[in-house]
């Protein structure tokens, strides 16, 4: 018998997964909120314990019946071999670094980052022992590898960068950190993998603020890490003994002899967010399923808003510059050409006329934008980083994190484009009346 073809990803992003559920035929996954679950008799009970049943559900800090199909679906969609599903995205980040690393050892990170995954690598790693280095020129090959150490454990970045709208080249840093022998790790966060698939272009694991496009509706925190299981772990075993060594809470077992390509999967799973706890709540495991059935026609009105948005602002007089790689004049328009071809998704951000005090007029000025700080929802939002995200930071620290007086950060949403022109028509007003 030959395979069947593989379903088209808006087939797998309903169904992936998901079947009526055995207990009572319902056809949308219901809600399993039930903190634990009871077992037959000791000896499934035992199973599950020793992680000789990876079937059962024992306790929903660990697994559940509701989360376990969003993993399966997102794992799915990033064509990885197994997904974790986590409390918040930073959650995703932090677990599924430290997972392959520790006290004493390095990381290599792109520098335009996510604000939380800067200070949680910058400030809460250190304090952990782990060094983070930061490579600002980020398509410069060579400034990757003159932060490799010894030490280095993995590479990060984000595929493409919140809010410059950096895209990674993919193929050039996976390619450095395999030589250097380390896996790549990827947040697709802003892209969704309806638009990029990381782990097609040589990435080992994928994280997600699931938070933003994916659940899409603003209404659940969560996190996801997806690995795609062919980073080889045992090729180097005194590297990496998380893995390929005796682990003396399981009685010994060694993750990656036991499970193979699932170890780095279920050692998150089974070690770090039995022992640190940031389950995801399987009411947001249901909410984040609602969303992910609808991506890709989400995903296909946010980009062509966001274009429309982009070209527009790109027209007018206030505006200085505009950040955003589906437009011909950026610098990431050919890797976005290459990497993103339906589209580089919706966050973008522009340089106001008038600096930091246009900046605040502007986000006055708009009625139909909501001034917050998120990115992802069906609603459209704004936010001036120089007086809110980043208002901490002296002008210095300001500039290098990519963010000038009179930056202001879009996600656009699905409302009406000509309704989100004619705001934005307002916010321009307001932010040159001064
Ligand atoms: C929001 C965000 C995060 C953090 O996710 P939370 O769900 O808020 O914890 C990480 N990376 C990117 C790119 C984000 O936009």
């Amino acid at each position: 018998m030959t395979e069947p073809p593989r379903r088209s990803f808006e087939t797998r992003q309903i169904h992936a997964g998901a079947s009526p559920d055995p207990a009572t035929g319902a056809r949308a996954t219901p809600i399993y909120q039930s903190s634990s679950y009871t077992f037959r008799d000791a000896d499934h009970a035992a199973d599950a314990f020793a992680l000789r049943d990876l079937e059962s559900h024992a306790y929903t800090r660990l697994s559940n019946p509701t989360t376990s199909v969003v993993e399966e679906r997102l794992a799915d969609l990033e064509n990885g071999l197994a997904a974790v599903a986590v409390a918040s995205g930073q959650a995703a980040s932090a677990l599924a670094l430290l997972n392959i690393a520790r006290a004493g050892d390095h990381i290599v990170s792109a520098a335009t980052l996510y604000g939380g995954t800067y200070n949680l690598f910058a400030y809460t790693f250190a304090d952990f022992g782990i060094t983070v280095d930061f490579v600002t020129d980020t398509d410069n090959p060579d400034a990757w590898r003159a932060a490799l150490r010894p030490g280095t454990k993995a590479l990060y970045a984000e595929s493409v960068g919140n809010p410059g709208g950096s895209v990674l080249d993919l193929a050039m840093v996976a390619g450095i950190a395999h030589d250097a022998g380390v896996p790549l790790v990827v947040d697709n966060t802003v892209p969704t993998p309806y638009l990029l698939r990381p782990l097609d272009h040589g990435a080992d694991i994928v994280v997600h603020s699931t938070t933003k496009f994916l659940a899409g509706h603003g209404t659940a925190i969560g996190g996801m890490v997806v690995d795609g299981g062919k980073f080889d772990f045992q090729a180097e075993p005194d590297r990496w003994p998380q893995l390929t060594k005796p682990d003396p809470s399981y009685h010994g077992l060694v993750f990656g002899e036991e499970f193979g390509a699932l170890g780095y999967a279920l050692r998150l799973r089974t070690k770090l967010v039995r022992d640190l706890g940031p389950a995801v709540s399987p009411f947001n495991s249901f909410l984040l399923l609602q969303g992910i059935e609808t991506l890709s026609l989400r995903m296909e009105r946010h980009v062509s808003n966001a274009q429309a948005v982009a070209e527009w602002l790109d027209a007018q007089p206030q505006v200085e510059h505009v950040h955003y790689a589906g437009l011909p004049a950026s610098p990431w328009h050919a890797a976005a050409k290459q990497y993103l071809p339906n589209g580089v998704g919706a966050v973008l951000a522009f340089e106001i006329k008038g600096g930091l005090d246009a900046g605040r007029r502007f986000v006055d000025g708009v009625r139909l934008f909501s001034h917050l700080a998120n990115i992802g929802d069906v609603r459209s939002l704004v936010i001036h980083p120089a007086s809110t995200t980043h208002a901490q930071l002296d002008s210095e620290q300001q500039r290098a994190s990519g963010v000038t007086p009179g930056l202001i950060r879009l996600s656009v949403g699905l409302e009406g484009v000509g309704d989100l022109i004619a705001d934005l028509s307002l916010g321009l007003a307001n932010g040159s009346s001064g």
